[in-house]
């Protein structure tokens, strides 16, 4: 087992080999090929666009977030990543924290519009632990942000725990779950979260595109709903899914820290900004957490990891 439960990987993590995978872009409509590949020490998760010669490699950073309509998308010198986040989430959930993603065209592709395809890629390509401890934002004192009424919260909790509410007024929203609340020392993200598809209600759909975006989406790669119910044949992956597709997105927003958080998140109605808002108040309250490493608690015999040492938060 890969995953990030119970016990969070100690040292830092990338892929065994290279692995490659065909989709398109959600918004784009472009179809895309995607590489992973191993990544050193400390490098973080580093895309590159294969398409665009000599073009400096983007940093995945909540500080290279560039536009957060419908999705998130990175930027560095003119060189733009769309749709960074479901990958994102899919890294946060394996505990991988360095990787090269090479792209052949500017968006991540949207295979079933959820995170259990990248999921599945990087469980092929194998998972190895590397030499250097894995370092996380340990939070030491709320922080919150807000726009119009939703708000983003993270809280000082020793472990990951996430809940999310999903307002919407709608007859089939209605009829399902709006609030989730997981503990993932308790929770799988791989089970309870990854396969969570983007969602929207066909009479949007006409919008979006009308603005470019949306271009490629199928209810191959989303969950349709109009008035009267799911237009997938297949329905449902969860009862929960729209609210746990919302708390898969805010996870891949968040991992663009460059490091797990050991916090407590909280979101209402908060979209790709609101979370991108957040990720940047953490970064600018940097009384606010610390850097820390775990080690294994060898007294409880369970492997479970304990706070280790405090290392300067301004290393972020
Ligand atoms: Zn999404």
């Amino acid at each position: 087992m890969n995953e990030v439960l119970n016990r969070p990987p100690l040292n830092q993590r990338t892929i065994r080999k290279a692995v490659h995978g065909i989709g398109i872009g959600v918004h784009s409509a472009e179809k895309v090929r995607l590489t992973l590949r191993p990544g050193d020490t400390d490098s973080g998760i580093q895309f590159i666009r294969s398409d665009i010669k000599g073009a400096a490699p983007v940093q995945a950073s909540a500080e290279n977030v560039a536009d957060t309509t419908l999705s998130t998308s990175i930027a560095n010198g003119g060189v733009s990543v769309a749709t960074v986040e479901h990958l994102m989430s899919a890294l946060w959930g394996l505990g991988i924290d360095n990787l090269v993603v090479e792209l052949s065209a500017e968006e991540v592709p949207i295979m079933d519009g959820s995170a259990a395809p990248f999921i599945d890629m990087i469980e092929s390509a194998g998972i190895v632990e590397q030499k250097l401890a894995r370092q996380f934002i340990r939070i030491t004192r709320e922080i919150s942000v807000s726009q119009e009424d939703a708000i983003a919260t993270i809280t000082p909790y020793e472990g990951f725990k996430a809940g999310y509410t999903f307002v919407a007024n709608h007859p089939v929203y209605d009829r399902y779950p709006k609030y989730v609340e997981m503990d993932f020392a308790q929770t799988s993200y791989i089970e309870r979260v990854s396969g969570a598809r983007s969602f929207g209600l066909e009479k949007e759909l006409a919008y979006a595109q009308s603005i470019q975006k949306c271009l490629g989406s199928s209810l191959e790669n989303a969950v349709g709903v109009s008035d009267d119910g799911v237009l997938n044949p297949e329905g449902l992956r969860y009862n929960d899914e729209f609210v746990k597709h919302k708390l898969l997105d805010a996870i891949g927003d968040l991992y663009l820290l460059g490091r797990p958080i050991l916090g407590a998140f909280n979101g209402y109605k908060s979209g790709h900004a609101l979370n991108n808002k957040l990720a940047r108040a953490i970064l600018r309250c940097d009384d606010a957490w610390e850097i820390v490493t775990l080690k294994a608690d060898t007294q409880s015999g369970e492997g479970m990891p304990i706070l280790h040492s405090a290392v300067a938060s301004s290393a972020l």
